[in-house]
């Protein structure tokens, strides 16, 4: 063979298989999300950071409700644990994991979540939003509120996950208005998951009642009742006006942030659409672990 031939044949030569996969990868991360069938979207109680470890009924109610969603391409998610003056989404290509909590084993330290993250979902979040100018940011990653529940539902850690924080100034309304301009990526493969937890009062925690499998207060069991029938009748706005629904909600919600992803979520639901509760259970007196399946 002589030296042009050589090169010819080396030109057109297959590439190998783990080229083409890195390759693979790499069209996934830079490639625009493709159209999908509308996906659902999740708003997860995520209660104690240990739940990222441990085996238990809510962890298995995340495994299974992962189970019946198709794969998606990325997944947006709100947390109750980034707040933020201004909305800001992650931005950086390996979102690194924070360990933000202090006083649990070092087990829960130990543990990483890689997903990878996704730049062009996040600056496709940001053309979105027009109420505000959304910042890309390169400094946070993912925190407990996002992978304690999202290790659960894809533990290859192999989808693209970004964040959008909470504004801590602005009015529940304004959440809610905010989430619908995101709307449109539920038709791009991106399910968009609310963390926190719907009555989340921590000062109020029945120490003597942490083993019980279940256990509310009666004004948190109050305020959950109420909080599912208005989500269960699409009835948002005494959802969202939730500072004017009486001494069992100031109580179950003593500040806004675990609360908001919820609005985050709700916001998403188009009409007729089907909601469904799981995990729907009070722990520890003044936590309600209750999740929501939207579509
Ligand atoms: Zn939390």
């Amino acid at each position: 063979m002589n030296r042009k031939t050589f090169l010819k044949t080396l030109a057109v030569l297959p590439i190998t298989a783990a080229a083409a996969m890195k390759l693979n990868e790499l069209n996934k991360m830079t490639a625009p999300l493709s159209s999908t069938a509308k996906m659902p979207v999740l708003f997860l109680g995520h209660g104690s950071p240990m739940n990222a470890i441990e085996e238990n009924e809510f962890v298995a109610g995340f495994r299974n409700i992962g189970k019946t969603i198709q794969k998606p391409n990325a997944i947006l998610c709100v947390s109750a644990h980034w707040e933020t003056r201004g909305t800001f989404v992650t931005a950086m290509q390996n979102p690194p994991t924070i360990h933000d909590f202090g006083g649990f084993p070092k087990e829960l330290f130990e543990v990483q979540y890689p997903a990878p993250g996704s730049p062009d979902l996040a600056k496709n979040t940001k053309s979105l939003i027009k109420k505000t100018e959304v910042g890309l940011d390169d400094k946070w990653g993912l925190d407990h509120g996002a992978w304690s529940v999202i290790k659960h539902l894809y533990p290859e850690a192999d989808i693209p996950v970004i964040q959008m924080s909470l504004d801590y100034h602005q009015s529940p309304q304004y959440h809610y208005e905010l989430a619908k301009e995101i709307k449109s990526l539920r038709e791009k493969g991106v399910l968009i998951i609310g963390s926190g937890n719907m009555v989340h009062n921590l000062s109020m925690v029945a120490w003597d009642k942490l083993n019980d499998a279940e256990y509310g207060f009666d004004w948190a069991i109050e305020a959950s009742e109420k909080m599912k029938k208005h989500i269960l009748d699409g009835d948002h706005q005494p959802l969202i006006n939730f500072r004017s629904q009486g001494k069992p909600f100031d109580l179950a919600i003593p500040t806004p942030e675990h609360y908001l992803p919820l609005l985050y979520s709700l916001a998403l639901q188009d009409k007729n659409e089907e909601v469904r509760l799981f995990n729907d259970k009070a722990v520890a007196g003044s936590l309600t672990m209750t999740s929501v399946k939207i579509g």
